[in-house]
């Protein structure tokens, strides 16, 4: 009997696991980890990972790759692209386009569009806005329902003005029908009725609206900041009586009394939440904020909170949000950034920056494999299948080198935005390698694969009902 051949081996690394390290060879079969050990003979393909760092392939599940609808800013085979180029195997992608997927019709449409795009596996939220069509989108594969629970204060983009969701009737309707369904509902909660009067009163009717101002309004709590915690507070107490899971995006950005309500919530009442840290706003610096201006919109308010909430458990998921506009809409922001869409970009940026927190004893290898593959793959129903280094698992890896250094330029970034929040930062350790169901899609920086592989992954309500 002549000996298996695998289709490839990934020999000499060190992989990592919530769990910890090991150091051994990983033998792929068509799309599946099928063994892990030493000495495997025959391989069609041979990555040699002695030095290297083999992690689960990291899911990024803050996208916004602005499709359909705003194309020109991004679109989803640039955005999967940059993901791809930064070691990410799996990504989310957010709502706010137009149309927005918030029927059927339009999840559907979206599904159709994207699909002959993605470089990596990719999952949609599906639109929270109207109740009745919560059951609809999640039957056609929602990953779980995004509801903006908030509205720009001059109603700019991206906040979509029509999508937000301020009536906490509706709120409370549609965390009973995303309860139904059994997925998350996953929220930007805010109150913006409270940061609009706050600013409009102290900076904007003042004529005091450039990038200095608002950094000044920012650190005051106006902007993300303390409605943010309000807005929270009642939909926790909400979602708590409508019995949803419920997820909270944007923990990182809010203040303090923002951790300590979900710690409550948590560990307290035992109440199904769970958290996306924006590790964005906690390696923003004001210096860097300074320097790239409106190409980025905050900061941490209390960063060690953040990072004890990876330790506490309050944290569930990391993220480094990608939400681009164009270098043309940003660039009035310097006069006035009260009236520009606010964004930043994390998606080809995500994985180095996280590496470089390892350097800096923020975060470790083993937490990244937890809080940026392993949870995430949990939360969104697809463990063990994926998010996980283990045989009978997806062959979905991102494979780094801790030594190797990378200086962000807006040159080497592949979204369409044209620029990086975090142009002339340096971060030591870089992905070399993102596979993802056993095919290379990324080699040292060049994207290999081709757009339209990527998989959709259906939410848990669609395969589990
Ligand atoms: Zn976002």
């Amino acid at each position: 009997m002549s000996e298996l051949v695998y289709d490839l081996i990934i020999s000499g690394g060190t992989y990592w696991t919530s769990s910890g390290s090991c150091k051994a060879d990983i033998a792929v079969l068509g799309d599946k980890i099928v063994a892990i050990g030493t000495a495997f003979p025959h391989a069609k393909k041979r990555i040699d990972a002695r030095g290297l760092d083999i992690l689960p392939g990291i899911w990024h599940v803050h996208c916004h790759f602005r499709e359909p609808g705003h194309s020109y800013k991004e679109d989803f085979e640039s955005g999967t692209r940059a993901a791809a180029a930064g070691g990410v195997a799996v990504c989310i992608d957010m709502t706010n386009n137009t149309p927005h997927p918030t029927t059927l019709e339009d999840f559907e449409a979206k599904k159709a569009l994207v699909a002959p795009k993605a470089h990596i596996d990719y999952a949609l939220y599906g639109g929270g806005l109207y109740p009745q069509t919560v059951d609809q989108l999640a039957k056609a594969g929602a990953i779980g329902i995004k509801i903006f629970n908030t509205r720009h204060i001059k109603e700019v983009y991206p906040y979509i003005s029509e999508l937000g969701v301020l009536d906490h009737g509706i709120l409370y309707e549609l965390y009973e029908a995303t309860r139904d369904t059994g997925l998350r509902a996953s929220v930007h909660h805010d109150d913006p009725e409270w940061c609009k009067r706050m600013t409009f009163r102290d900076y904007i009717e003042k004529g005091r609206t450039d990038a200095v101002s608002y950094h000044e309004s920012f650190a005051k709590g106006y902007m993300y900041g303390h409605g943010m915690v309000a807005g929270l507070a009642s939909s926790l107490y909400y979602a708590r009586v409508a019995g949803v899971k419920l997820h909270v995006l944007h923990l990182g950005v809010m203040p303090v009394g923002a951790y300590e309500m979900i710690r409550h919530a948590k560990f307290d009442l035992g109440q199904e939440v769970t958290a996306e840290l924006e590790l964005g706003s906690m390696f923003m610096t004001r210096e860097q904020m300074r320097k790239v201006g409106p190409n980025s919109y905050n900061w941490a308010h209390s960063p060690e909170d953040g990072w004890n909430s990876i330790e506490s458990g309050v944290a569930d998921v990391i993220v480094l949000e990608h939400a681009p506009h164009t270098f043309e809409e940003t660039k009035p922001g310097w006069e006035d950034m009260f009236s520009i869409p606010l964004g930043m970009t994390g998606a080809q940026e995500f994985v180095p920056m996280m590496l470089n927190a390892v350097h800096n004893g923020k975060l470790t290898l083993s937490k990244i494999a937890t809080l940026a593959a392993e949870r995430p793959a949990q939360l969104y129903g697809q463990y063990p299948k994926k998010g996980v280094i283990q045989v009978g698992s997806d062959a979905d890896f991102t494979i780094v080198d801790m030594n190797a250094e990378i200086v962000f330029r807006k040159e080497d970034m592949f979204s369409k935005a044209g620029h990086t929040s975090w142009e002339g930062m340096k971060a030591k350790g870089v992905p070399q390698h993102t596979i993802v169901r056993g095919q290379s899609v990324m080699e040292h920086g060049r994207v290999i694969g081709s757009p339209g592989y990527g998989m959709f992954i259906t939410g848990k309500a669609a395969t589990q009902r």
